[in-house]
């Protein structure tokens, strides 16, 4: 069967990204028809905005999307296109998987970690009170002594429908993956109330899965010293928006960092995949950044779709590629400087080839 998904290749360094992974997915026997929608930079200087409605649309249309990194310029600008399209289309989910392959210079191995992040409240909500307004005023009367005079205030919502929404969709991607347990990561000894509820949601919902996915818990500042010292414990850890920011960061560099990270943004109806890296601006058409974080991401696209076999072969063809050290690119390599670093597209052919048998 073949599936339609829009391709946003995005603006520095994602298009040469975009292009190398478009060669790797049709390679793999699944048979995906393109749909290519520009966005970004370029995009805003012809047409007034940086995502304009047609992108959203064929997402919508299609269900399923890949895009490169895109740029958000710094100190005003657009906003980013990222969020926008997280907010546009309840991409409530964002799943980074981060996994150890042979050949990745880390200072572990055993690592096979999921964090799921719940991706539209906490501290992101954006509701935040500048010093000396008068909402700032009004909360800081509110609290009695507790909060100093003249603070600038950040809100932190949490609700128990996103709270149990992610936490549902945790279970169901350990079960549908074949993870053994779920780990709830907050920290309700000090908030109380909006981490209290994380917990709560999460363990009604874990009763849900009882039997069938192991439930644990977790206070975030533990956690993080549990994943330097023993990763390889852990298996699919849910949690709400900012610890999964800080945290999916720290997983991601136990496993070799932003060339070789996938992600995903996952709603009820949409999805849309993407490596964690940026549009790393310096390198733009150099044909010199590692494909592979967006090559895995095109794998968590592919097992999405129901397409597991394609999926299996991609991934391992890229295991292959980097257990062999040879066609990859300078990141990869122990000596920055190698000559013998090949480019984005060469990696991504090194691919191919061992598809092609
Ligand atoms: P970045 O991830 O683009 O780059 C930081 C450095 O990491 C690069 O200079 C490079 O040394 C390395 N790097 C990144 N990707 C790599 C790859 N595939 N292979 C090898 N090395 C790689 O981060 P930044 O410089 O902070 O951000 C640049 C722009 O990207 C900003 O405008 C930012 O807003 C945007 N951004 C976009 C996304 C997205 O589209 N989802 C995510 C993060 C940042």
């Amino acid at each position: 069967m073949a599936y339609r998904v829009t391709l946003i290749p995005g603006d520095g360094v994602g298009p040469e990204l975009a292009e190398a992974t478009r060669r790797v997915i049709d390679a793999s026997g699944a048979e995906i028809e393109w749909e290519l929608q520009d966005a970004g930079m370029a995009v805003m200087e012809a047409e007034g905005t940086p995502l304009p409605e047609r992108v959203l649309e064929s997402i919508r249309k299609n269900k399923v999307a890949i895009k490169g990194p895109i740029t958000t310029p710094r100190g005003g600008g657009f906003r980013s296109v990222n969020v926008a399209l997280r907010k546009a289309l309840d991409l409530y989910a964002c799943l980074r998987p981060c996994k150890h392959y042979a050949g990745v210079r880390t200072r572990f191995e055993n690592v096979d970690l999921v964090v799921v992040r719940e991706n539209t409240e906490d501290l992101y909500a954006g509701v935040e009170f500048d010093e000396g307004s008068d909402e700032a005023k009004e909360i800081i009367a509110l609290s009695g002594a507790r909060i100093r005079g003249g603070s600038a205030i950040s809100i932190k919502p949490i609700s128990a429908y996103a709270s149990e929404r992610i936490v549902d969709f945790a279970f169901r991607y350990a079960k549908e993956n074949g993870r053994r347990k779920v780990t709830a990561v907050a920290k309700d000894n000090i908030m109380k109330a909006t981490d209290g509820l994380f917990y709560r949601a999460a363990r009604k919902v874990a009763k849900q899965y009882e039997g069938e996915v192991e439930y644990d818990e977790w206070l975030v500042d533990a956690m993080c010293m549990q994943l330097v010292q023993k990763p390889e414990l852990y298996d699919v850890l849910v949690m709400p928006n900012v610890y999964g920011d800080i945290l999916s960061d720290l997983c991601a560099g136990l496993v070799g960092g932003l060339g070789v990270a996938p992600g995903a943004n996952i709603g009820d109806e949409v999805a849309v995949f993407e490596a964690i890296h940026g549009s790393a601006p310096k390198y733009a058409g150099m044909n010199k950044v590692n494909p592979t974080a967006l090559i895995l991401s095109g794998v968590l696209m592919l097992r999405h779709l129901g397409e597991r076999d394609a999926a299996d072969r991609v991934e391992n063809a890229v295991a292959a590629v980097i257990a062999e050290g040879k066609n990859v690119t300078y990141d990869m390599k122990s000596n920055r400087d190698d000559p013998t670093a090949v480019g984005t597209k060469e990696m991504g052919e090194a691919i191919v080839g061992i598809m092609n048998g």
